[in-house]
């Protein structure tokens, strides 16, 4: 694989990125996946140390002073970040390290990894966006309300990435997003 890479992999709440990175992690065992961590209530399944790091907000601002996040943001009321060190880490390794995070994060993480791959998942439209929040059935109205309404601002960011996959046919958008990754010029 030669040396480490960061991709970042970006796109509104709802829009199926985490069923994505699930099959990319799948297919390719040495891709290595950050294990972010948030303030956010765990949804039911969620494991702790494999969705998220859940931390308290006192624990998570704890870290932020101590400077241990390579990039952090606050999402819909809660805090979400990328701790520093297993990403860093993995990288000197010579590892491919995947994010998968929000746009003002991966804003962050561009200043810091001007060469990072940035992936935006775009969702068909938003209608469908919300169908799908809906759906999966783990979030109150408010919460809803809340990532429609930053699904908007994001996708208004998508052309700052590098690549933008619209995530209609699923087996689409993954071949989409492995030819860019695994593409020669990139390797
Ligand atoms: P959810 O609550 O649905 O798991 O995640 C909400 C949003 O936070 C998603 O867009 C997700 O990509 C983003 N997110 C997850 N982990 C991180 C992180 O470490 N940093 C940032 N900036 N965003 C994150």
């Amino acid at each position: 694989m030669g040396i480490g890479k960061l991709i970042v992999l970006t796109g509104p709440s709802g829009v199926g990125k985490g069923t994505l990175l699930r099959s990319l992690l799948q297919r390719h065992p040495e891709l290595y996946l950050s294990v972010s961590a948030t303030t956010r209530q765990p949804r039911s399944g969620e494991v702790e140390g494999e969705d998220y790091f859940f931390l308290t907000r006192p624990q998570f601002e704890r870290m932020i002073a101590q400077g241990e996040f390579l990039e952090w943001a606050e999402f819909a009321g809660n805090l979400y970040g990328t701790p520093k060190f297993a990403v860093e880490d993995q990288i000197r390794q010579g590892q491919w390290v995947i994010l998968e995070i929000e746009l003002e994060g991966a804003r962050q993480v561009r200043e810091f990894f001007t060469d990072a791959f940035r992936i935006f998942i775009l969702p068909p439209s938003l209608p469908e966006l919300e169908f799908r929040i809906r759906n999966r059935g783990t979030d109150t109205e408010e919460a809803i309300a809340r990532r429609l309404q930053r699904a908007q601002e994001e996708i208004d960011a998508a052309n700052e990435f590098d690549l933008q996959v619209v995530n209609d046919d699923f087996d689409d958008t993954l071949e989409q997003i492995e030819e860019a990754l695994f593409a020669p010029a990139l390797c």
